[in-house]
């Protein structure tokens, strides 16, 4: 194996990493450490998908690998305001979301260490992706989420065979409810597991390899559980420690402004998630109150020099139908993203290589998009 060690990020107690464990006993959140190098001339011999940078991944045995053969999407130049973005294709997943990025790695990991049976909890997408990488890998699974979860997730998590959970209420009422499951069996979660985080930092590596070998000079992403900060941040830290580009790109984090726990926390000056009264949006999947990794989700996007931005609902609706209507079928989380792209452009001119993120297809929310339909023909 690999010589990977789990730190806490509280009390820097380290464990080895072979241990089905998920956080540290003193209740903190577990990082990894481990060497990651970047061969370039063996990545660009391999298959276009995540996994030609296994030298800077956590699995070495190719037989533990669980994947659909996913990652390399690719990046679409877009215009926004006049400047032209490259719009990476997330959304073209094997489950229909970026999530895969962190299953693939984590469940890998699962399998590498022995784990038969995972726990997960989500607001909808990474509860998908989880559950089909345990369906190829053959663990058995129970998935947690919220009882308003989107239906064509519902129907495609209870399709891969995972047992779904649904629980009343919000989404930190489904964090709960894993929790206990969680005390006895492995958990699989995207926002404690630091596993998945190793997976979602290829998301950078990709961007980098996409771009020349290069480094963008800023990144337009969401910020919910922080899965996609805390793998950019990773990611082009990896490449900035190994001498392949001078500094880290800057972090613009996107929250909907009926959910912002980080953009205020971030104007307030403060060094954790505030304490906020959330209200539904139509981005369900960074609908995150009380973010777990919120400290380290700050510290990065602050470290990269970027900021937080809050988005209306009327903006994500203007979003989402925009990018319909150029052929791009996104789900409305995903347009929470794209809808501060344009004032991000016109405030930065200074700024010319910008890239960011469709995270999740369209598919996957027919009945918020037929309710936006019917609403416009009123
Ligand atoms: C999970 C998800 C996000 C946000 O990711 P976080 O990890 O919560 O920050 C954005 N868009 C889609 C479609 C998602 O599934
Ligand atoms: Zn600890």
């Amino acid at each position: 194996m690999k010589n990977i060690q789990l730190i806490c990020s509280e009390c820097e107690r380290v464990y080895p990493a072979d241990q089905p464990i998920w956080r540290c006993t003193c209740g903190g959140l577990l990082d990894i450490e481990m060497e990651t190098s970047f061969p370039i001339q063996e990545i660009q011999k391999k298959p276009p998908n995540m996994w030609r940078y296994q030298e800077a991944l956590p699995i070495d045995q190719p037989e533990n690998i669980i994947s659909f053969s996913e990652g390399f999407t690719p990046i679409i130049p877009v215009e926004f305001a006049g400047k032209m973005v490259g719009i990476k294709q997330d959304h073209l997943f094997q489950t229909g979301s970026y999530k895969d990025r962190g299953a693939s790695v984590l469940i890998s990991w699962a399998k590498a260490i022995g784990v038969k049976h995972v726990v997960e909890d989500s607001s909808g997408n990474a509860g998908c992706a989880i559950a089909a990488y345990c369906a190829r890998a053959n663990i058995s699974c129970d998935i947690y989420v919220p009882a308003n979860t989107s239906p064509a997730k519902l129907a495609q998590i209870t399709q891969y065979g995972a047992n779904l959970h649904l629980i009343p209420g919000n989404r930190e009422a489904t964090a709960n409810a894993v929790l206990s499951a969680a005390r006895t069996t492995y958990y699989a979660s995207h926002s404690w597991n630091p596993f998945f985080f190793q997976g979602t930092k290829t998301f950078a590596y990709e961007i980098w390899e996409q771009s020349g070998f290069q480094a963008p000079q800023a990144i337009v992403i969401p910020a919910g559980n922080g899965t996609l900060v805390m793998g950019t941040w990773i990611g082009f830290n990896d490449l900035r420690k190994a001498g392949l580009i001078p500094t880290v790109p800057r972090i613009f984090a996107i929250q909907a402004k009926n959910c912002a726990p980080l953009y205020a926390a971030h104007y307030q000056h403060v060094s954790e998630p505030s304490r906020i009264n959330a209200s539904p949006t139509l981005a369900e999947g960074i609908a995150i109150a009380e973010p777990i990794r919120g400290k380290q989700i700050l510290e990065a996007v602050r470290r990269s020099n970027g900021t937080f931005v809050a988005v209306t609902e009327d903006e994500i609706q203007a979003a989402l139908i925009s990018m319909h209507r150029k052929g791009f079928y996104i789900e409305p989380t995903a347009a929470a993203t794209i809808a501060a792209i344009p004032n991000l452009v016109q405030s930065h001119p200074g700024i010319d290589q910008w890239v960011s993120v469709f995270t999740g297809h369209g598919l996957k929310s027919t009945e918020k998009i037929m309710a936006i339909q019917e609403q416009s023909l009123q």
